[in-house]
């Protein structure tokens, strides 16, 4: 059982998603647990406060180390041997192999940041940093959605041998999939490639291992 911990200001986010599809299903057999903690419940005053403006003067809100250092602890005490990583712009790159690194982990706690991110100190409290890429979200949740996702589908029993997740893109670094077709065979003038429909398996194999080399060298 891999066990997933989303730690938020706004859980209502992943109620949509989770309720799909491949990560519904994971869920309703056991594979994954997903949790959502709220930060603002590690709010100190009464206002349940998670922001203040930072020092040095600029715009925008930070989120406040105690509520969001309160909530990583939190988490780790719930789950000792979970993963705490931190959505920023300045971390490592996401890619498939950090997914399956962390599909072969107990579990990840995802720490989601908003506003314009978090006190430089929250750092020092997680295990890793993690980027979705060169682009920046209005917050931390649609990239924790992507890695639990990611990780998800690579759980053991999670996808039918229809769905394989073996041969994904990616699952060889840097190899792509090759290109799919479904019926009619010719939509808007454009043609199904005349050795998908020939039968000869091998020469089907042979085609989609070219086109996938191809593609991914371009
Ligand atoms: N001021 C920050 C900067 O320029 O790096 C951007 C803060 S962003 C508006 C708010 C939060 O969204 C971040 O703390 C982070 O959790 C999340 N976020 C935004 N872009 C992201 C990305 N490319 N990868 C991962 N998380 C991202």
């Amino acid at each position: 059982m891999f066990h997933a911990q989303l730690l938020t200001l706004f859980p209502a986010f992943f109620d949509s998603p989770l309720a799909c599809s491949i990560p519904k299903r994971a869920i309703a057999a056991g594979i994954v647990t997903v949790e959502c903690i709220q930060i603002r419940d590690f709010a100190l005053d009464k206002h349940k406060k998670v922001d203040d403006s930072p020092y040095g003067g600029g715009p925008g809100m930070l989120m406040k180390p105690e509520p969001v250092v309160a909530a990583i602890r939190a988490a780790r005490e719930k789950q000792p041997d979970t993963h705490v990583v931190m959505l920023t712009p300045s971390g490592g790159r996401f890619s498939q192999a950090k997914a399956i690194e962390y599909r072969d982990m107990p579990g990840i706690t995802l720490l989601c940041g908003r506003y314009e991110g978090f006190d430089e100190r929250i750092c020092d409290y997680v295990d890793e940093q993690l980027s979705m890429g060169d682009y920046v979200l209005s917050g931390g949740e649609p990239a924790a959605l992507s890695v639990l996702d990611s990780i998800i589908r690579l759980l053991p029993g999670v996808l039918g041998s229809a769905e394989s997740a073996v041969l994904d893109s990616f699952t060889e670094e840097g190899i792509l999939d090759w290109p799919h077709y479904t019926r009619p065979e010719q939509f808007e003038g454009k043609d199904v490639p005349s050795v998908l429909l020939s039968g000869n398996h091998a020469d089907i194999e042979r085609w989609r291992q070219e086109q996938s080399r191809q593609r991914s060298r371009r």
